[in-house]
């Protein structure tokens, strides 16, 4: 076996594990070793008619999947590209979209070795419909996001995940300077809404396509 084949082993060997966890949670979990299948997997997931919303997810930009559908001519609320120009206001009536969209397309920050989600949000427009809003939640998660436990989960949510967010989105925090988390507790924060998904409820709400590749932060 070369690295390559050894990596792609340990992939499948801890895919394996979430997989039946995860179904025990409800989730409709599957497994995509590389990006292009993940694109795929995502994709054959997707409801062919009714708005789809698009939630911030570099993994989704990664993948392919974002650019594809804006190219598709499908009704989207896309808040990353249409909200340019709105006033706070017309952006906030904007988002709220999201609740009533088909499906909702996003990432989670980490997952545990138990098949729990974490994420961060600054808005919630992303953790409150992913909880309560459309028939159908499609997430695409790197494996490099898996954790042991939640106490590593929210390490990773917090000194990963949101500086880079924030450093991306060029926030006026102090974390886009040292890389990391000072628990800043600014107007500008992008670190508001901490959540936890356990469970799908209904049961086979929340999709979950894990991909064997170190993909989005
Ligand atoms: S410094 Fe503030 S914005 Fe940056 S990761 Fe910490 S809480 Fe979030």
């Amino acid at each position: 076996m070369n690295d390559e084949q050894v990596r792609a082993w340990r992939w499948e060997c801890l895919a394996e594990r979430l997989l039946e966890k995860m179904k025990k949670r409800g989730f409709n979990a599957l497994y995509a070793p590389t990006e292009a299948a993940a694109k795929e997997a995502v994709l054959s997931l997707t409801p062919a008619t009714g708005v789809l919303a698009l939630l911030g997810s570099q993994t989704m930009n990664r993948i392919g999947v974002f650019e594809t559908l804006r190219q598709s001519g499908r009704e989207l609320v896309d808040h990353a590209t249409q909200t340019q120009g709105l006033s706070p206001a017309e952006a906030h009536q904007y988002r709220r979209r999201v609740f009533t969209a088909e499906a909702m397309l996003a990432s989670a920050n980490a997952i545990d070795y138990e098949g729990r989600l974490y994420n961060i949000d600054g808005v919630g427009n992303r953790v409150a419909p992913m909880i309560y809003g459309p028939d159908k939640v499609i997430l695409a998660v790197g494996l490099n996001k898996v954790v042991r436990d939640p106490a590593e989960a929210w390490l990773r949510a917090r000194q990963v995940a949101a500086p880079l967010n924030a450093k991306r989105l060029s926030r006026p925090t102090p974390c886009v300077k040292s890389g990391r988390c000072h628990d800043c507790q600014l107007e500008t924060s992008i670190c508001n809404y901490f959540t936890i998904i356990d469970r799908s409820n209904p049961v086979g709400r929340l999709n979950v396509v894990l991909i064997g590749q170190d993909v989005g932060y």
